[in-house]
């Protein structure tokens, strides 16, 4: 099969060009001047299928690289499949995602790998890779740190938070960054003073603060930027590369580019939700049938910053400046019905997160519109940069010969409703949007996974398991 699109604009993270995109079989063959001559060749006449681009952008497909698909989490389990959550990662544009493979403490991280990798096979509508989560480093996890590099699973997450579920102490975070260093993996931190935390949790609910607004106001931004802070020392200590996820607080941005600045190997990734909402939007927020426990919708970790702050304008800005190099969305949803509403009396019962999957380079895309960011910078961090960052860069997050050809024709005069209803956009396995009634200024016309079209003109037209595994290389800005 041998697709030609033609008369686009193609962005790349580099720069813009009107050419054509020739993709034979699963990969991009070549990258042509537009009119698809060459050297007197008629390509479009020697193809099976021409897609016309005209007005529309070419862009590399979006690769989210922090998803949490069906993980289990506080007694149940995110409520989007590899099926059902992949299926709208592509209608939203997005061809790749990097998942989590969950060990919780006591847990051995090969079963867990082996449990994860069984999970998605056969479910996913686009490509798929796994960092690993370590929550108790035994010794055993150690060893598999270097099993799991010839998977190609390079990067590893901690966390300083959720003591007796997923908190490491120092010492632990030492002894796998020690082994980071070693082995050239990528060491991914949640970076929030989880002991903070709890003792301030405690108190609001004594206090009877039991409404979600107070996740926030317990999870303050002092506890996001010390950890930030203590997890920076410990990489300068062992030398490991350290990538802070889910940055929310200006302070913990702050910490990073001060490091970067020092020439330490310090990444930061923010989230679609620390750029357009609030604490006191969102988690503040009430409605004639949930009350003040509405702000469930938007329960995740870290929480929704304050306006009044000023984080989300200084998230946008570092995303300019890279300060932050990327943006993922940290897809974690839960329904209210039966999974949030598990905290309706106490907000430290609800499940965290939030789902985004689908709206990212939508969300994106729109910073564009408004001039946060340039277009390229879009490509650069929804597809480029998370490429490079966990080793798939070449084949993914580029478009060029011998690249995969995942590709997403995106119509800047198109236009995207999100939420539910009649002419909204919606595909998520929730039963609400955390975006409804976003307004997004373009338009997701086709996707295309490996030379594969699975989304044309709002209709689905891919196959469950469409979607391959993508062993990782180590990460390509390290050297
Ligand atoms: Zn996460």
């Amino acid at each position: 099969m041998k697709t030609l699109i033609t008369n686009g604009l193609v962005v790349n993270s580099t720069g813009t060009a009107l050419a054509d995109v020739l993709i034979d079989g699963e990969t991009i063959a070549a990258v042509l001047a537009p009119g698809s001559q060459l050297l007197g060749f008629d390509v479009a006449a020697n193809v099976d299928a021409v897609i016309d681009a005209r007005g529309k952008y070419v862009i590399p497909g979006g690769i989210d690289a922090h998803t949490h698909m069906e993980m289990p989490f506080g007694g149940t389990s995110a409520s989007d499949t590899f099926e059902t959550g992949t299926r709208a990662a592509a209608w939203g544009g997005t061809t790749s995602i990097v998942d989590f493979v969950v060990q919780y403490a006591g847990e051995n991280v090969i079963d867990q790998y082996t449990l994860w990798q069984a999970k998605a096979a056969g479910q996913c509508a686009i490509d798929y890779g796994f960092h690993q989560i370590l929550s108790d480093v035994q010794d055993s996890s150690l060893v598999a740190m270097d099993e799991l590099l010839k998977e190609g699973v390079s990067s590893f997450k901690l966390f300083m938070a959720y003591k007796g579920v997923f908190l490491s102490d120092d010492g632990q975070i030492t002894k796998a960054m020690q082994k980071a260093a070693s082995n050239g993996s990528m060491i991914m931190m949640h970076a929030e003073n989880g002991s903070v935390i709890d003792l301030l949790v405690q108190q609001a609910i004594a206090a009877g603060n039991t409404s979600p607004y107070f996740h926030g106001t317990t999870r303050p931004w002092q506890a996001e930027e010390e950890a930030t802070h203590r997890a920076i020392m410990l990489a300068n200590l062992t030398g490991a590369p350290l990538y802070v996820v889910h940055v929310s607080a200006k302070q913990a941005v702050a910490q990073i580019a001060t490091a970067r600045d020092a020439g330490q190997n310090v990444f930061g990734e923010t989230c679609p939700q620390y750029l357009y909402l609030s604490l006191e939007e969102q988690l503040a927020a009430s409605s004639t049938e949930w009350g003040t426990f509405e702000g469930a919708k938007w329960v995740c970790s870290t929480p929704l910053r304050s306006r009044e702050e000023g984080h989300q304008h200084h998230m946008w800005q570092s995303l300019r400046t890279n300060d932050i190099q990327m943006v993922s969305t940290d897809h974690c949803p839960f329904c209210m019905k039966g999974q949030k509403d598990m905290g309706l009396n106490d907000f430290s019962k609800i499940p965290n997160g939030i789902g985004s999957v689908e709206h990212r380079m939508d969300l994106l895309f729109q910073g564009v519109v408004d001039k946060q960011i340039s277009l390229e910078r879009w490509v650069e961090v929804t597809s480029t940069t998370p490429a490079r960052m966990f080793g798939m860069y070449g084949k993914k997050g580029v478009i060029q010969p011998g690249a995969d050809g995942d590709v997403v024709i995106y119509d800047p005069n198109g236009h995207t409703s999100i939420g539910f209803g009649e002419g909204r956009s919606h595909h998520m396995n929730m039963d609400y949007s955390a975006w409804e009634g976003f307004e997004i200024d373009g338009h997701v016309d086709t996707v295309i996974s490996r030379g594969k079209v699975i989304v044309d003109d709002d209709r689905y037209l891919g196959t469950k398991g469409d979607g391959q595994y993508v062993p990782r290389g180590l990460s390509q800005y390290l050297i």
